[in-house]
């Protein structure tokens, strides 16, 4: 298995809540190396863009409302099997599924405001990473 890397966002919820300190630190004592990170707030075109495979189910609305309503934090990560990696550091979708010890079980409210994002495969994390970052700011 060789390094790869994975994109993340600390969302809304966790950011307005003054979760990301604490969200960063379980990210980094699992092994990921940061190589690129900025708060951004999305405008409501972009995260429609970001979600647009999500764009026929009932929560698409309220996710891109979420989305947009305060800063967020989108990072570029890396490391041995960084996407499956992160997605068991986060935990399931629904915090109510999340097993112990996981960034949803720990912060997440509910379904839809679950604190963390993170790519679900190669593929799509190569085009996460390209949608906020330059190749050239991923140090
Ligand atoms: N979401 C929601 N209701 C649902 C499923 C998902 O509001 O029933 C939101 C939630 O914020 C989730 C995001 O939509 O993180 C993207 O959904 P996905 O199924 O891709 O979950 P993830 O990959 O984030 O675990
Ligand atoms: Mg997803």
């Amino acid at each position: 298995m060789s390094v790869e890397r994975t994109f993340s966002i600390i969302k809304s919820d966790a950011v307005a809540a003054g979760q990301s300190g604490e969200i960063l630190a379980i990210i980094q004592k699992a092994g990921f190396k940061i190589i690129g990170l900025r708060m951004t707030r999305l405008a409501e075109i972009e995260a429609q863009n970001f979600y647009g495979v999500h764009k026929e189910r009932p929560f698409f609305g309220g996710l891109v409302k979420f989305m947009t309503e305060g800063p967020i934090i989108v990072m570029a990560l890396e490391r041995e099997d960084a996407v499956k990696g992160l997605r068991e550091v986060m935990g399931a979708t629904n915090p109510a599924n999340a097993a112990e010890g996981t960034i949803r079980k720990l912060f997440a409210a509910n379904i839809e405001r679950n604190c963390i994002h993170g790519s679900d495969a190669p593929e799509t994390a190569a085009v996460e990473l390209a949608f906020f970052f330059r190749s050239s700011e991923l140090l």
